[in-house]
């Protein structure tokens, strides 16, 4: 495979899922180009998209399949790889049950092969114990869309950001984490500056360099702002009474709930600790402003009422009747390439393929029919954090990790240690040889990269876009799906006999036709892609679903089957963890610009080190002197579930009372740097997302002994 011509591909990283244009050059170099014609980014690209090449190649990758013996891992032939971890999976099932085994992956993986590990475990193994670590990132969002839409559905698109006239960002430093959006917003304000922006967001984050009003909410507390806004929009009668009417259901329940102690702003501003004057401002600027977009990210969805907050966000949208038409509408920006992806082939726990319903007989009948599958999962599978839990607890015994690294991105990561290491049988398939999971690995599969696979994935607007490759398979690396596929026959299960990806894709748009028939009706649907041949599959250009939707809803009619949205009641309640007189600050955790995940490819870039380089803990100069941490010096931070070292710095964008630290940095790179160990394993109990936001902690001055 040489060439100088370039390769149509997508960005790996964030959920922007930008157009990338790929050169291999004569002297092995990858020339990366933003490709002008993609809609996300139209030839743009952040820094990260544009040291993409720096991150290939051979360095620090896992070549070959190796199975523990005697204590170390060892080179073995793919055969006897897989013949141990086909046997291996095959005999706890038969000895325990399905759900005695786990697989767990990530939106780093392509939707063919997503599609492949939702199969092989809901209809062969029979278990839901397959998560993702989209659990960690999203999830909040999707349980928010169904309980108000009827279906995950994110009801905008990326125009909608330029046709606003407001645009509020709620829990997003879109400036760092969406790094194109960002642009596009800012290229807006520039031609058009009387368009407002709103940042929502605890920290004073790059974000809000260019806001007009940044809210700097007391971590936890966006259900009462939101609820705030809703008895603001009623008081001063501006409900879309005729929409609410006729589309919807559920608003005076909402009304009342959010009425108990948020109908005062005076209230909601001393709940928040926001400047009173600054959030009435914001409701009033909010309800004189017809095209709105709120566009929120981790900061409402990683939280013990991420959907809750989601849903008050939703609410305030519905009362007025925006969504789904343009500039208009709330709007999930998803922090992964592929989480949109995995939510279509039903990837998580408590989802059935092709936004089905795991819960619903019919719809489990329609999946098995449909892939005359032996068996069909019955139940919800383990989220992350229980599916962790209970390898700890001995219930499930076997687990494949698939492109994630959680010995690092877990909360009480410390827990995935010694999960891992109690469990009969751990696979780890990736392309690090130095993902810190890898170290408690039976099975060690070596994966295809980015560059080097070829599939699909879909962006936070709906877009199905390809990823191409354009380098060779480095040693003897293969494709998720094919891995997966070859376990599945060797456990004696049929319906895995795929040779291409382009195949996989097929079954998947039909399946999504398939069970579009009568009640089971969907608005995902992929049927005008069945049948494609190789050439049109190699060509796909990129695309949204529904076909020509780029809004939904914008007719009053939602996916429940009496096509009204429902406003839902959200009680405000605090984080599950409050600080005390033991752990008296509150730990946030996010991203920077330059790194990506646990950072086993941006890490090889060395210009993205020139940004950051190292994990820091950012808190605010009163807190350090109180707590006689120095900035520049290293401290420790620990909660009542593990501790971490790192740097002080003063960023300036910290309130006090609270600390940030970044996600990437791992053992890998430092001692003691996991952040997730720090992280207390508190969920959402709708979606399961984890409260990355909020974990109480102390600091103290980090002494080597
Ligand atoms: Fe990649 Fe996201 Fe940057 Fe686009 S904005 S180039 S998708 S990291």
């Amino acid at each position: 495979m040489t060439t100088c011509t370039p390769v149509k591909t997508t960005c790996p990283y964030c959920g922007v899922g930008c157009g990338v244009e790929a050169t291999r050059l004569p002297d092995g170099a990858i020339r990366i180009a933003g490709d002008a014609k993609h809609p996300a980014n139209l030839g743009r690209l952040c820094v990260k998209g544009s040291a993409l090449g720096d991150t290939v190649g051979l360095d620090q990758r896992l070549l070959t399949p190796q199975v523990r013996q005697d204590g170390a891992l060892a080179r073995v032939s793919w055969d006897a790889a897989l013949d141990k971890v086909a046997g291996g999976l095959r005999a706890i099932v038969d000895e325990h049950g399905p759900d005695a085994v786990a697989l767990y992956v990530s939106g780093q993986l392509l939707t063919e092969d997503y599609y492949i590990a939702n199969k092989l475990m809901k209809g062969y193994v029979g278990s839901a114990n397959i998560d993702t670590n989209s659990r960690l990132c999203m999830s909040s969002a999707v349980a928010g869309h169904k309980r108000a839409f009827g279906e995950d559905i994110v009801p905008g698109c990326y125009e909608d950001l330029e046709l606003a006239d407001m645009v509020v960002l709620v829990g997003s430093n879109t400036a760092w984490c969406h790094p194109i959006l960002f642009q596009r917003i800012a290229r807006l304000k520039e031609s058009r500056p009387d368009m407002k922006l709103v940042v929502i967001d605890p920290r004073r984050t790059a974000t809000c360099e260019l806001a007009d009003l940044h809210l700097p909410v007391k971590p936890g507390t966006d259900v009462w702002l939101f609820n705030g806004l809703l008895c603001h929009l009623a008081s001063e009668g501006l409900i879309a009474d005729d929409f609410v009417t006729r589309h919807s259901a559920g608003l005076d329940e909402a009304l009342a709930a959010a009425h108990v102690d948020c109908a005062d702003p005076l209230q909601v501003a001393r709940i928040c600790k926001v400047d009173p004057q600054a959030l009435l401002g914001f409701y009033r600027d909010f309800a004189a402003t017809r095209k709105v977009v709120t566009a929120f990210s981790q900061g409402v969805n990683q939280s013990s009422s991420g959907t809750d907050k989601v849903n008050s966000i939703i609410n305030c949208h519905l009362a007025t009747g925006r969504i789904g038409q343009p500039g208009m509408g709330p709007f999930s920006l998803t922090g992964q390439p592929n989480a949109m992806g995995g939510r279509e082939v039903g990837g998580l726990a408590n989802m059935l393929a092709a936004h089905l319903d795991l819960d619903k007989p019919a719809h489990r009948e329609a999946v098995q029919t449909f892939w005359d599958a032996p068996r069909i999962a019955s139940k919800p599978g383990l989220k992350a954090v229980d599916l962790f839990s209970a390898i700890e607890a001995g219930t499930v015994k076997a687990v494949w990790i698939i492109a994630t690294n959680p010995l690092v991105s877990m909360p009480d990561a410390d827990q995935v240690r010694r999960a891992l290491d109690k469990c009969e049988l751990v696979v780890v398939s990736d392309i690090s040889a130095q993902a810190d999971t890898n170290a408690y690995a039976d099975v060690l599969l070596p994966a295809l990269g980015w560059g080097e696979k070829d599939g699909t994935v879909t962006n936070s607007e709906r877009r199905i876009s390809r990823q191409r490759a354009f380098l060779p398979a480095p040693g003897e690396a293969r494709a998720d799906w094919r891995v997966l596929c070859e376990v599945a026959k060797r456990m004696g299960y049929d319906g895995f006999d795929f040779t291409t990806p382009q195949a996989i894709f097929d079954e998947h748009a039909r399946l999504s036709a398939f069970r579009n028939a009568g009640e089971t009706a969907r608005l995902f649907n992929l049927s005008h892609l069945v049948a494609l041949d190789a050439v049109q599959y190699e060509a796909l250009a990129p695309q949204q679903w529904p076909q020509d939707q780029p809004r939904l809803f914008g007719d009053g009619r939602f996916a429940h089957a009496d096509g009204r949205a429902r406003f839902i009641a959200t009680a405000p309640r605090t984080p599950h963890n409050l600080p005390d007189e033991d752990f008296p600050l509150v730990l946030n955790t996010g991203r920077v610009r330059d790194q990506w995940h646990t950072m086993t490819r941006t890490g090889k870039a060395a210009k993205l080190s020139g940004h950051i380089a190292e994990s820091f803990i950012d808190i605010h100069p009163q807190d350090a002197l109180l707590y006689s941490v120095r900035e520049g010096e290293l401290a420790r931070i620990s909660s009542r579930w593990g501790a971490m070292v790192a740097r002080v710095v003063h960023g300036g964008g910290i309130a006090r009372g609270q600390v940030f630290v970044p996600i990437h940095w791992s053992d890998a790179n430092a001692s003691d740097a996991r952040v997730g160990a720090v992280v207390n394993p508190v969920v959402d109990p709708v979606s399961g997302e984890p409260e990355f936001k909020h974990t109480p902690i102390r600091i103290e001055q980090f002494r080597v002994h």
